[in-house]
C-alpha cells in the first residue's frame, strides 16, 4: 500500500528513525539534567548519556570520543571549522582552498573570510563532478592553512577522493576539513585512514533529529586548534560554549549506532532501489542525462536532466512526490543550480534536472510508482514542447534562426 505524499528528498533531510525517538524520549522530562551540572545525580545522568553518544559517534567515524564537539548542525560546524582554523592559524598564513561545488555553509564562510582579508582558491570540478587532484596540489602555497573539500555532494551525490586529499594535505602540512554531512552514516568514514583533521556532521541527514550536529577536531598528529565562534561557559573543550542539547545528542548517538550496524545492508538495498529507478526512467524516456559520476556516488542519489522539460513544471506535475529540482524556485532568483553549472551542464539542462534522494524508508513499490509518474509527466510536457517536436523531426536546434518578435 502506497502512502502519499511519497518522500524522495532524503538529501534535504531524513525522517527520524522511530528507534532514535525512543532513545531520546526519557531525556526530555524524566532525565532533564544539565550535562554540565557536576554536583548532583541529574547532571551525572545527563553527562553519562552524552558520553555514550560521543562513543557511538566516535565509533562510526573511527576517532576518540574526546574529539567530538557538539554543535547545532553541519552549517555551524562548517562555520566553526573554517572561521576557527582561519583565526587560529592566521600567523601561519591566510590562504584557504575549497571547491566550487561545496555547500553554501562552506562557500559563504569563505566569502566572509575573504572580506576579512583571507585569500580563497575555489577549485573547479571535472564534468563528472570530481575534484582534479593535480589542480589541488598546484594550488597549495606557503600561505595555505586549510583545504576544505566535502565528502559527498548534496545535489549530485558525487563522492570525492577524500583519502587522497588527506594524503596531499598531510604531505604539505595543511589542515584538511571535510564537510561529511552527506557521507557519514551512508558510506564508511574513517578519519584516520582518510587523513581528515576536521569534519562536519549533521544528525538530521542520517535519521537523527534536526538541530544537532558535531565537529570532529583532531587531537593528535597534528593537534588541531580552533578558535570558538560562541564564547561562554567553556563547554566542548572551549570550542563551543552553551548548554548541551542532551536529547538531541542522545538521538544523534543512537542514529550513529544504527547506521554503524546497518550500513552495509542499507547501502546495498539503496543501490538496488537507485538502479531500479534509473533503469525504469531510461527505459521509458529518451534524452535523459545523468548528472555526476555514475559510480563514485552515494547509494541513494540519482540526479537527472530531462531535456525539453522545465524542472519546475515537472515538480508541479508530480505534487504527490517530494523531490528537488535544479532550478532554485525556493530562492528569489531563478538561477539554475550552481553545482550543475559547475559541471558544465548548460543552463537549459540544469533547469531540467531532478534530484531523487532515496532513503531508509523508501520501498520498491514507491520507486515503481515514481518511475511511472515521471515517465508519463515528462512525456506529457514534451508533447506540448515545440522544441522537442522539432528535435524529433531532426531539426538541429543550434542552427535555427530565431526571429525576434
Ligand atoms: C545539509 C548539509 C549541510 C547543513 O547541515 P545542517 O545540519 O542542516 O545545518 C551542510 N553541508 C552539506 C553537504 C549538507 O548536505
Amino acid at each position: 500500500m502506497l502512502k502519499f505524499p511519497i518522500f524522495m528528498d532524503n538529501h534535504s533531510t531524513t525522517p527520524m528513525d522511530p528507534r532514535v525517538l525512543e532513545a531520546m524520549l526519557p531525556y526530555f522530562v524524566e532525565k532533564f539534567g544539565n550535562a554540565a551540572s557536576r554536583n548532583h545525580a541529574f547532571g551525572w545522568e545527563a553527562e553519562k548519556a552524552v558520553d555514550q553518544a560521543r562513543e557511538q559517534i566516535a565509533h562510526l567515524i573511527h576517532c576518540d570520543p574526546k574529539e567530538i564537539i557538539f554543535t547545532s548542525g553541519a552549517t555551524e560546524s562548517d562555520n566553526l571549522a573554517l572561521k576557527g582554523v582561519a583565526e587560529m592559524y592566521r600567523e601561519k598564513g591566510n590562504h584557504i582552498i575549497t571547491v566550487v561545488t561545496e555547500h553554501k555553509a562552506v562557500l559563504d564562510s569563505c566569502k566572509r573570510l575573504e572580506k576579512m582579508g583571507y585569500e580563497v582558491t575555489y577549485l573547479p570540478v571535472k564534468a563528472d563532478g570530481m575534484v582534479d587532484l593535480d589542480l589541488l596540489k598546484a594550488a597549495i602555497t606557503e600561505k595555505t592553512i586549510l583545504i576544505s573539500v566535502m565528502m559527498a555532494n548534496n545535489e549530485i551525490g558525487v563522492i570525492q577522493p577524500v583519502a587522497e586529499i588527506g594524503k596531499i594535505a598531510k604531505e604539505r602540512g595543511v589542515i584538511f576539513h571535510c564537510d561529511a554531512a552527506q557521507g557519514v552514516g551512508k558510506i564508511p568514514v574513517d578519519v584516520q585512514a582518510m587523513g581528515i583533521d576536521v569534519m562536519a556532521l549533521s544528525a538530521h541527514k542520517m535519521y537523527g533529529p534536526k538541530g544537532i550536529g558535531a565537529l570532529y577536531v583532531r587531537k593528535k598528529n597534528p593537534r588541531v586548534r580552533i578558535a570558538p565562534i560562541i564564547d561562554g561557559g567553556g563547554h566542548e573543550r572551549g570550542m563551543r560554549s552553551g548548554t548541551l542539547n542532551v536529547p538531541g545528542i542522545v538521538g544523534f548517538g543512537k542514529a550513529c549506532e544504527l547506521s554503524d550496524k546497518e550500513m552495509v545492508e542499507e547501502s546495498a538495498r539503496l543501490t538496488q532501489l537507485r538502479e531500479r529507478l534509473r533503469e525504469g526512467i531510461l527505459k521509458g524516456l529518451d534524452e535523459v542525462y545523468l548528472n555526476g559520476d555514475p559510480s563514485q556516488r552515494l547509494p541513494g542519489n540519482l540526479n537527472m536532466s530531462f531535456a525539453y522539460v522545465e524542472g519546475e513544471s515537472l515538480l508541479m506535475g508530480l505534487k504527490e512526490i517530494a523531490l528537488s529540482s535544479g532550478s532554485a524556485c525556493t530562492t528569489a532568483t531563478l538561477e539554475p543550480s550552481y553545482v550543475l553549472r559547475s559541471l558544465g551542464v548548460g543552463s537549459d539542462l540544469a533547469h531540467s534536472s531532478l534530484r531523487f534522494g532515496l532513503g531508509r524508508f523508501n520501498t520498491n513499490e514507491e520507486v515503481d510508482y515514481v518511475v511511472q509518474r515521471v515517465v508519463e509527466t515528462v512525456r506529457r510536457l514534451r508533447e506540448m514542447s515545440p522544441l522537442y517536436e522539432m528535435a524529433k523531426e531532426g531539426i538541429d536546434l543550434k542552427n535555427v534562426q530565431w526571429t525576434q518578435h
